[in-house]
């Protein structure tokens, strides 16, 4: 189990791990195939769209319009202390999806799909394994590495 993402997280350490120190020095990276250029994010290095295993990092911008959202009320393992809560899944503006949970800048009546969001990551640097997770934020919200809520 990979400690570095999330409460739960059963995502194998891969050779996209850069990604985890990317986010601790303040960038959020999304993986470009070398060979066809498709883009994913969170990044993978086996291509999906031609299974090259070629890539190469680059920089996201954070910014996206909201897919679709849910309030959890039961959730999964690991999470069960900090229901209810509401995630949504992001339509990225280069490219990708990503799935966040709603921050304090969204009120849950103000929560609409394709509004546009900012997506901001999340980071608990004190904790002796590197935590992280994203919410949606109004645009324009600003993140530095070292906001820990
Ligand atoms: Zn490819």
């Amino acid at each position: 189990m990979f400690k570095w993402f999330g409460k739960v997280n059963y995502t194998p350490y891969t050779k996209v791990s850069d990604f985890a120190q990317y986010l601790k020095d303040g960038h959020l990276m999304g993986s470009r195939c070398k060979k066809c250029g498709a883009t994913s994010f969170p990044p993978r290095a086996d291509c999906g769209a031609c299974m090259s295993g070629d890539f190469e990092f680059y920089e996201l911008s954070g910014k996206g319009k909201l897919h679709t959202f849910t309030k959890i009320v039961a959730a999964p393992t690991g999470f069960e202390d900090v229901t209810p809560y509401i995630v949504g899944v992001v339509d990225l503006e280069e490219g990708g999806k990503a799935l966040a949970w709603f921050g304090d800048t969204i009120p849950e009546e103000g929560i609409q799909i394709g509004m546009e969001v900012q997506m901001v990551p999340r980071i608990f640097e004190e904790l002796e394994e590197i935590k992280v997770y994203y919410s949606l934020e109004q645009p324009g919200t600003t993140w530095a590495k070292t906001d820990s809520r």
